[in-house]
């Protein structure tokens, strides 16, 4: 297996100067920073507002105040370590807290950063509590990314899931087929094991991250095909990023793209308040409608997606905007009784968050 050359220091990044090294030190002082040689290659260096360099590089704007590490409240949810425990159906096992390279705008940056416990060091108590709550139907294994785990250790941690009859599907979150296609491409064994938990009554997604068209080049295609071949099924979701992809020809072309390999695109996310995040969001309503816009000119199979903010209280779809009004579905509710509520609430055009909005409308729809 062919594996990456990472970089965990600026200074490693050949293409950066000496003086803007010493700039961005101050950032990954405070947000960690990491990438690869291959994803660094996707870069159009000439270019200082390349959307590529905005996903990996630091940028000084990170150190503006705002936001929270645990924007949506993971905390609250967390059973044991490293398991989360949200919806009825589902569970999420955090087993990394390494990535193919640090998204500058990452929702999870907690776990990037010294003395962070919350990832499962020992999954046996946590394979006990799923096999003990039959509810459990889907387990997402996650971080982190799961695929930079040896394939020996997530072989490991996907027969016993596999062994426990109520899971039905297990989900892998990840990016490396952007970040480093060839982690899958080179490791058949890695392949094998994926059509091996697919084989049966079970069914293994992977639920990759996408955020540009540039990082679905030919090496990520013929990478996402051998997945496929396998039996698995791949989904992409992305968060909507300021300087990335919140130009509706962008998204729309990574769309279009998606579904040309057969892979729907699932959510798309409204950034989260997390700390460091401020340049890369966009005010809901203003990042409601790029998605809207982004999905006329997809054909129906790359019009999938959802906008969804992922609150504590459950992921809110965003369902319509009118002059006055945003209206929100609970697509899936952290309280069961709440899944499928609609709440309409005045239009703030400063909303980056649903607590951001004052006034709320109830509504009690029949379905
Ligand atoms: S791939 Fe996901 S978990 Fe990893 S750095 Fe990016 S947003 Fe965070």
């Amino acid at each position: 297996m062919i594996t990456a050359r990472y970089l965990t220091k600026i200074d490693q990044v050949s293409q950066l100067t000496e003086a803007e090294c010493r700039r961005l030190q101050q950032v990954t002082d405070r947000f960690a920073f990491r990438s690869n040689a291959y994803y660094l290659s996707l870069i159009d260096w000439n270019d200082p507002a390349d959307p590529i360099r905005r996903i990996a590089i630091p940028d000084p704007a990170e150190l503006e105040e705002w936001g929270e590490l645990d924007a949506s409240g993971e905390a609250d949810y967390t059973v044991l370590p490293g398991l989360e425990h949200k919806y009825p159906d589902t569970a999420l096992l955090l087993l990394t807290d390494m990535c193919g390279s640090f998204c500058r705008f990452c929702f999870r940056k907690r776990l990037f950063l010294k003395g962070n416990q919350e990832l499962v060091r020992d999954i046996s108590k946590d394979i006990e509590y799923i096999s003990q709550h039959p509810e459990i139907s889907n387990v997402l294994l996650t971080g982190g990314d799961p695929l930079l785990l040896s394939t020996e250790k997530l072989a490991k941690v996907l027969y016993r899931l596999q062994e426990i009859e109520h899971v039905k599907i297990i989900r892998i979150g990840s990016k490396i087929p952007a970040f480093d296609p060839q982690r899958i491409a080179g490791d058949s064994d890695l392949l094998r094991l994926m059509g091996e938990i697919s084989d049966g009554d079970k069914q293994l997604y992977v639920m990759t991250h996408f955020n540009h068209p540039r990082e679905l080049n030919d090496l990520a295609a013929s990478t996402l095909k051998m997945v496929l071949k396998t039996g698995t099924k791949v989904c992409s979701q992305t968060p909507l990023i300021r300087g990335v992809n919140d130009d509706p020809v962008v998204l729309r072309e990574l769309f279009n793209k998606l579904s040309y390999l057969g892979i729907p695109p699932y959510y798309v996310f409204q950034c989260r308040p997390t700390k460091g995040n401020f340049t890369f969001t966009l005010p809901l309503e203003q990042a409601y409608s790029a998605f809207v816009n982004t999905l006329k000119g997809c054909s129906g199979l790359a019009r999938r997606a959802r906008f969804v903010m992922s609150h504590k209280s459950g992921k809110m779809e965003a369902v319509g905007l009118t002059e006055n009004f945003i209206i929100f579905r609970y697509h899936r509710a952290a309280n069961p009784d709440e899944e499928g509520r609609t709440v309409v609430c005045r239009r703030n055009p400063e909303a980056y968050w649903f607590d951001d909005y004052e006034e709320i409308i109830e509504l009690d729809l029949a379905v």
